[in-house]
């Protein structure tokens, strides 16, 4: 790269640490840009080795494999964040390309430190507390160790409590009504570090997705509106249903945030929107996300293009829809079982302008994310009603 942040030399390998159905959905995109896609993922069953032109078995956070990874691409970027820093930052003193870079994945990758850095930045967010182990000694000189709040918080029940890594569709945070409830959620975390926060009565969950070029050229997608059950998404509705004013001030957080970071590469940005009109960032995932699925059918530029084109130091593509809305909805895993739903997604497949995506996971668990639905909406079509009967089929109710 020259010192005016133009690409030099042309990028055409590109490693992901991640092999999952992100992974996976950047293949046609990679197609199009004439790039390969390079993957480190743990098992051969997961869904982008089939798409990867090579990839190298290795967990996660392996970084012995992710040095493997480098000899074989030009730049590495992520499709999720459950990565060992401290491991990848010897690599990158070698000279390694990460995209993002892991300065601007270090605030973000425990979400205590992330909502540090988003009170650090100004922007708003629910207000929150981390819990640390206290030790102590019982009169028989045992050492014991209690969860206490850093400071004592401002706020009252109902709290919601998360563990400060590895947390994903809802694994890892708890609604917690009374104090009952927590000694019975803090004993069974144990060790865990946990984050507390006040619980947000929101009026809605809305979501951005946004790039960011090595020019430090910034797009956003249009806001969508998630809806989550026991805090897995559901549903999402694009484009949300709510004034210029939200989201010109979605738009400037998102601008604030990813400039302020430095960012190369997307991401996804989840919001509360309260009833008083007021916005909150719940979470910053740094990587595509579920909320911009319906990018692939809806928009001229997928998540997945965009995420190549900025971390290859490519132009970023018109994120305009080109439809008036569209509605995503995911297919989660109900049972325990094999089956790869055939029939089901054959009748999903034939709702007028459907889009199906299938995972092809070995196996389906409950809440486990099997694949996608994106309706394209026509002009006065209702995307709750879409919503409802393409849930009707794959759930049965
Ligand atoms: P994950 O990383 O597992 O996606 P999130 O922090 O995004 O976890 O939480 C998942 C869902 O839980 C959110 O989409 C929201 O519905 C609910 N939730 C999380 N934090 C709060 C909060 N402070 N107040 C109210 N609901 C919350």
């Amino acid at each position: 790269m020259d010192d005016r942040g133009e690409e030099t030399n042309v990028i055409k390998r590109v490693g992901v640490i991640g092999g999952g159905q992100l992974a996976w959905m950047m293949a046609a995109a990679a197609k199009k840009l004439g790039v390969e896609l390079i993957v480190q993922t743990p098992s051969c069953d997961d869904p982008a080795v089939s798409i990867a032109t090579r990839t190298i078995l290795a967990a996660i956070d392996d970084a012995t494999a992710t040095a493997e990874l480098a000899t074989l691409c030009d730049v590495i970027t992520f499709e999720n964040e459950f990565v060992n820093l401290d491991a990848l930052s010897q690599l990158a003193g070698q000279g390694i390309c990460f995209r993002p870079s892991l300065d601007a994945l270090k605030p973000l990758l425990d979400k205590y430190h992330q909502r540090c850095c988003l009170r650090d930045l100004g922007l708003p967010t629910p207000q929150f507390v981390a819990l640390e182990a206290v030790r102590s000694q019982t009169t028989e000189g045992k050492s014991t160790s209690t969860l206490k709040p850093q400071t004592p918080p401002t706020f009252s029940f109902p709290i919601v409590l998360k563990t400060r890594r590895h947390g994903y569709d809802g694994q890892g945070t708890f609604i917690v009504k009374d104090a009952q409830e927590l000694e019975a959620a803090l004993s069974r975390l144990e060790d865990t570090p946990l984050l507390v926060e006040a619980f947000v009565p929101f009026e809605r969950e809305l979501a951005a997705i946004a790039a960011r070029s090595t020019t430090g050229e910034v797009v956003i997608y249009p806001i969508v509106e998630t809806q989550q059950e026991q805090q897995v998404c559901r549903r999402v509705f694009a484009p949300a249903a709510i004034s210029a004013a939200i989201v010109a001030e979605v738009e400037a957080i998102v601008h604030t945030l990813l400039s302020s970071l430095e960012v190369v590469g997307l991401f996804g940005i989840e919001l509360f929107l309260t009833v008083e009109g007021k916005v909150l960032v719940n979470e910053i995932a740094p990587r595509t996300h579920n909320s911009g699925h319906f990018t692939l059918d809806a928009c001229e530029t997928s998540q997945f293009e965009q995420q190549l084109r900025a971390v290859c130091g490519l132009p970023l593509g018109n994120p305009a829809m080109q439809v008036p809305g569209a509605v995503m909805v995911n297919l989660l895993g109900y049972e325990e079982s094999q089956s790869d739903y055939q029939e089901k997604r054959q009748q999903l497949a034939a709702v007028s302008n459907a889009h199906v995506y299938w995972y092809d996971k070995a196996e389906s668990h409950p809440g486990r994310k099997l694949g996608h639905v994106t309706v394209l909406l026509e002009k006065e079509q209702c995307g709750r009603e879409l919503a409802s009967a393409i849930e009707f089929i794959w759930y049965g109710s």
